[in-house]
This record gives C-alpha cells, sequence and structure tokens, in this order.
C-alpha cells in the first residue's frame, strides 16, 4: 500500500541533497512525497547543526507536528547533523519521537522504517560508515524533471576549523569512486539534467583514500567530456587547498563554469589563526588575484563570520577590507554561533551578542551595495542562460541562470526549460538580473561580450 511522506530540510545544500536521495530511496518502499503534513504517514526533519539558529528549528518543527502523532499515529523522524550529534538524547527529550537516523545511515532508512512497523520499537542509527557505502548514489527512477542537480563527489572533512562542528557530524573525509560519480552524472543527463553541482564540505581533497590515483582537477576532465551535460560546478573548496591544476581549469572554455565560493570566515590574521583556517589575508587575496588573472570574469563568493572569540575592531576591520578589496559578487555572512564539541565555544573571550549583530548588519550593508554595482556590470551583456523553469517572482515570467551563476528572470515560455539560449541583460536588482530575449526590444551594448567575442 502506498505511503506519503514529507520531509522538512533546513541548513545547506548537503542537506537539501540528502533529501533528495531519501525521496529516492523511500521511493522502492511505496513512500510518495507530500508537501502537505497532514497527509503524511512519515514525517522526517532534515537537520543542519552548523549553526545553532537550524538546530533550534528542529525542536520548534518537532512540537508543530507533535498533534500529527497524537491523531493520526504518523511516524516522525530527525535526520542529518543534528541526529548525528545529539542521537539517542533525541529520543529521551522528545517522548513522541520514534526515529533518529544519522549522517551515514539514510541508506538504511528503508529497512528501520520496517523494522520499526513490525518490532513497534522507536529507533536510533548514528553510527559511522567507514567503508563510505553511505555515499553510493540513489539514482531516479523516472526523469528527474529537473534541470539542475546535486551529485555527492566527497562527504566529511579533516581540517577541524575551530569553529566548525561538520567533522563530528559528517566524519572524516571520504571521497567516492570517480567511475560510480561518472555513472551518476551520466544517468541524471539521460533523466534530463543539463547541469550539475558537485559537492563535498572540501571538494579539492577530492581522491584522499581512493583506490585509484586521482585528484579534482582529472574528475573535473572526465566529467566535462559527459555528452549532453552542459555545466558543471562545485561546492565548497578551501582556500589553503585551492591548488594552481585547479585554479588552471578555468583557464580554457569548458563545461566549467566561471563562479566559485571561496569561504574567507575572517580578513584578520590573528583571528585566521584562532580558526586554525591554514591560510592568512593576504594569501587568500594572492589566490583571487591569480583567479582573476586566469578568468578575468570569474563571479566569486564567499562565507563569512563575525563575532569569532577575540575577534576586535581592528580584526573586523580588516574583514571589511578583505571585503572591499575582492569585491564579492555575493557574501553569505554569518554571526559566530557557539558549537558543543568545537574548541572555539571553550575560548573564554566569546564577543558580545550586541557586538556580533552591528557587526553583521555593517558588514551586510557594504556588501548589498557591492552585490548591486557588481550585478548592475552585467547590464548591456548577452548572456547565455540556462533556462530552468517558471520565475518565482511572476508566472509570466521564466528563470535561468548565467554561467557567473545570476538568476535572470525575462518573457518566455515553458517550451525553453532546459535550454541554453542567449538573453540580453537589462537591468539588475540586488539579487537578480532582468533580461530579455534577442529580438524582443534587446540590443545589446558596446560591453556586450558575446557579440565582443564573435
Ligand atoms: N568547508 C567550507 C570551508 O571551510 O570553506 C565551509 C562549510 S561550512 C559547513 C559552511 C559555512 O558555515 C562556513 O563557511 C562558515 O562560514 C559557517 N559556519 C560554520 N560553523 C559556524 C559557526 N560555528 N558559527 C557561524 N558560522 C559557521
Ligand atoms: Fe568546517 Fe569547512 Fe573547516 Fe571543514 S574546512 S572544518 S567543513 S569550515
Amino acid at each position: 500500500m502506498e505511503k506519503r511522506v514529507y520531509i522538512e530540510t533546513y541548513g545547506c545544500q548537503m542537506n537539501e541533497h540528502d533529501t533528495e536521495r531519501i525521496l529516492r530511496l523511500l521511493e522502492g518502499s511505496h513512500y510518495l512525497e507530500t508537501k502537505d503534513a497532514q497527509e503524511a504517514d512519515f514525517i522526517l526533519i532534515n537537520t543542519c547543526s552548523v549553526r545553532e539558529k537550524p538546530e533550534h528549528k528542529v525542536y520548534s518543527a518537532l512540537g508543530r507536528f507533535k498533534w500529527l502523532k497524537e491523531k493520526k499515529g504518523a511516524v516522525i523522524g530527525v535526520a542529518g547533523c543534528v541526529a548525528q550529534q545529539e542521537g539517542v538524547r533525541l529520543l529521551d527529550r522528545v517522548p513522541y519521537l520514534d526515529l533518529v537516523i544519522g549522517t551515514h545511515a539514510i541508506p538504511m532508512l528503508p529497512q528501520l522504517l520496517q523494522k520499526m512497523e513490525v518490532s513497534g520499537e522507536r529507533v536510533c542509527e548514528t553510527g559511522f560508515d567507514s567503508a563510505g557505502d553511505y555515499l553510493k548514489a540513489v539514482l531516479p527512477r523516472a526523469p528527474v524533471g529537473k534541470v539542475r542537480s546535486y551529485v555527492t563527489i566527497m562527504q566529511g572533512c579533516d581540517h577541524f576549523c575551530s569553529f566548525c562542528i561538520v567533522p563530528y557530524v559528517r566524519g572524516r573525509e571520504q571521497s567516492r569512486p570517480s567511475r560510480e560519480i561518472i555513472e551518476e552524472v551520466e544517468r541524471l543527463v539521460e533523466m534530463g539534467v543539463k547541469e550539475v553541482c558537485l559537492l563535498g564540505q572540501n571538494v579539492n581533497g577530492y581522491g584522499k583514500g581512493l583506490k585509484e590515483e586521482i585528484r579534482f582537477s582529472e574528475l573535473l576532465r572526465r566529467i566535462n567530456n559527459i555528452d549532453g551535460l552542459d555545466r558543471i560546478r562545485f561546492t565548497t573548496s578551501h582556500p589553503r587547498d585551492l591548488s594552481d591544476e585547479l585554479m588552471q581549469a578555468y583557464s580554457n572554455p569548458s563545461k566549467l563554469c566561471e563562479h566559485i565560493h571561496l569561504p574567507f570566515q575572517s580578513g584578520s590574521d590573528k583571528i585566521l589563526q584562532a580558526m586554525h583556517r591554514g591560510y592568512t589575508k593576504d594569501s587568500y587575496l594572492e589566490k583571487i588575484d591569480r583567479l582573476r588573472k586566469i578568468c578575468p570574469l570569474i563571479s566569486i563568493t564567499a562565507d563569512v563570520i563575525v563575532g569569532f572569540p577575540g575577534e576586535g575592531e581592528k580584526d573586523f576591520e580588516e574583514t571589511l577590507d578583505l571585503i572591499q578589496k575582492v569585491r564579492f559578487d555575493d557574501l553569505f555572512s554569518f554571526k559566530y554561533s557557539p558549537r558543543k564539541g568545537t574548541r572555539a565555544a571553550q575560548f573564554t573571550d566569546q564577543v558580545e551578542e550586541k557586538v556580533k549583530q552591528e557587526r553583521l548588519s555593517v558588514l551586510q550593508k557594504i556588501q548589498r551595495e557591492i552585490t548591486l554595482q557588481k550585478n548592475q556590470e552585467w547590464e548591456g551583456r548577452l548572456e547565455e542562460i540556462l533556462v530552468e523553469g517558471r520565475s518565482k517572482q511572476s508566472l509570466q515570467d521564466m528563470a535561468g541562470r548565467t554561467r557567473s551563476n545570476k538568476i535572470v528572470n525575462f518573457e518566455g515560455d515553458l517550451s525553453l526549460v532546459g535550454k541554453l539560449i542567449p538573453v540580453g541583460i537589462t537591468k539588475a536588482y540586488p539579487h537578480s538580473l532582468r533580461g530579455g530575449i534577442l529580438g524582443s526590444g534587446f540590443t545589446c551594448s558596446p560591453q556586450c561580450l558575446l557579440c565582443r567575442n564573435g
């Protein structure tokens, strides 16, 4: 008999991708996705514990679903980083919770649900899988109905930055054999996917521990050869491990899009050292210069943390200085959030919440202006867009992405979905661009890149 599953996802792309994998796994056990929790037989909260805010959401979500357990007998579960970290404590704390499933246990979910049905017992599974089988692809059974897809190439992290919970909840770095990755991408392409984003906490570390000798740049080359695939992206790379070989991958025209996400976290050498990041402000800036020499049009985004323990005004100014020097296309900025079990949570010189908030507001205001100015640089250019579907802003419009990862909304129809088309950029906004298909009133400017390149 068919059942319904409702999944609420918090946090990063890794979690979003895990949710996709869970849905594909459950399809095989006759669970179909529902977007309405009230119809669900199984409710799963897929969580993130990188910062405190998403972690708190788990408890409020559990509170919201309690009545569905009481009234309808729905099975309620928690997956992801909070599940991994809290384990059986979650079951103790929340009496109506049935299932806790850690980051490496996802492939076991169908069996665990079956076991619970038979025994009626509550289950907690948070063991780490050192063989790496948990990374195996869960392939789609039918066309995925999407133009873009994530593909995990490695998981876990060996860096142990002093603020970060990831190595504790996702385990040590483990890479997937290249053959498995290639097969997954080929299958996705058959299912209509045109763009893949290769996922890992530190993609530059790809290949470590595998029997085959392969580095990330070689994996990129192999994926580039897959027929029918139009675009490749990846996230995230650690500045310390960003090799010259990988930077050179941006030098030749290929499917690799001109965008890199390169978190810097702080502009102060003192704070970078306390974070255990393994680079300095200058060495980060040198890498950015080198990337821009290799690929002048590369769009650069990053993550930054304000209010790390010991961060004084001077350190914060160094961060603002770095932001102004690089002029990122966009920034993901966070207040430092102490994570239990990490070294920085024990540091005695914690920064007051009020100061963190003030610094975040100052930084975000500066970045908002830079982002808009960077977007305005695209006005008047003709850009290649991969059309993804209807615009979130208006039902009459379609939306797609430039190679530099900027969202473009334009007038069009559904027949364009999955196609690469030239679109003229007519207006820049803080979070997106407005465009027009050539011939529908758009004429390009002398800065137009496609025209200049012939
Ligand atoms: N591996 C990537 C790197 O090192 O560049 C980052 C992955 S991490 C899961 C995503 C982002 O969350 C980090 O870049 C950092 O800015 C933020 N983050 C991680 N731990 C944090 C904490 N304790 N407080 C605030 N932000 C945090
Ligand atoms: Fe966390 Fe990234 Fe540092 Fe790894 S490299 S510990 S994922 S911040």
